[in-house]
């Protein structure tokens, strides 16, 4: 089984200590590649330099998560666009709208999303989104740049049907994370999986966030890593009714298409 973690928060000073043992176990998991995400002015340029250190592994994203939206200065503009120039950066984002914890305030994370939207325009690489509780605003700013933009993947779904729809109507990419084994607040997601065609369909940790919940057995310390992945495959593709293997399969191809990976 060879695995594409398309959204691993690598730069997360949870790992500071242990980095290199965490690509190991992920490694030995089957997890052969994985996105670093970018995230902030700060951790977007470390994002570049892990996959500087470990090519053919770690690639990474550039961008500013809508909980940072106030950071999105001109300068930061021009430093997302000169990180986006290295071949490493495979994807613009995280960006998108965040109205549930509103951390920045909706005007500023409107005017990131556009402005990073428009250096997708321009660099023509593929969007790692991030939507909660903003859905009506994100479809309207998306459609702003209907037209210009490559292809698109809203990361860590947890959303409702409507939602989802909506998404893949727009030919948009899904990714599935260790939210599906919440049953708390996950549970919804399990009947809604099976509608997400396989070439659309792609899985994350996003490490250390989101361990799964019926991860046996479960670290002490709750951080999730990449090597879990293979568990919310194996979930993933017991709710699709698929073999693990084909989910698997599946999901890297689509991965490696979506970023243009070799
Ligand atoms: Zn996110």
């Amino acid at each position: 089984m060879q695995l594409i973690d398309i959204g691993a928060n690598l730069t997360h000073d949870s790992f500071d200590r242990d980095r290199d043992a965490v690509l190991q176990r992920a490694r030995a998991a089957g997890v052969t590649r994985l996105v670093v995400t970018g995230a902030s002015r700060e951790h977007s340029p470390k994002a570049l330099m892990l996959a500087q250190q470990h090519p053919g592994m770690l690639h990474a994203t550039a961008g500013v998560h809508p909980h940072h939206a106030v950071e999105y200065t001109e300068e930061c503009d021009a430093e997302m666009r000169a990180l986006l120039a290295h071949p490493e950066v495979v994807a613009v984002g995280e960006c998108g709208l965040d109205y549930f914890r509103d951390f920045s305030p909706r005007p500023a994370q409107r005017k990131a999303f556009e402005r990073q939207l428009q250096i997708a325009v321009d660099t023509g690489k593929p969007l790692f989104l991030h939507q909660r509780d903003a859905h009506d605003d994100f479809i309207a700013i998306m459609k702003n740049f209907d037209g210009r933009l490559g292809a698109a993947v809203v990361h860590c779904f947890t959303g409702e049907r409507r939602e989802l729809f909506d998404y893949l109507d727009r030919d948009w990419h899904i990714g599935i994370t260790g939210w599906l084994c919440d049953e708390r607040r996950g549970q919804h997601l399990r009947a809604l999986v099976p509608n997400i065609p396989a070439h659309r369909l792609m899985v994350e940790t996003d490490a250390p966030y989101l361990l799964p919940r019926t991860l046996r057995p479960s670290p002490k310390d709750r951080r999730n890593e990449p090597a879990f992945l293979p568990h919310i495959v194996e979930e993933l593709a017991r709710d699709r009714g698929e073999d693990v293997a084909e989910t698997a399969a599946a999901t890297t191809a689509t991965a490696m298409t979506f970023f243009g990976l070799e």
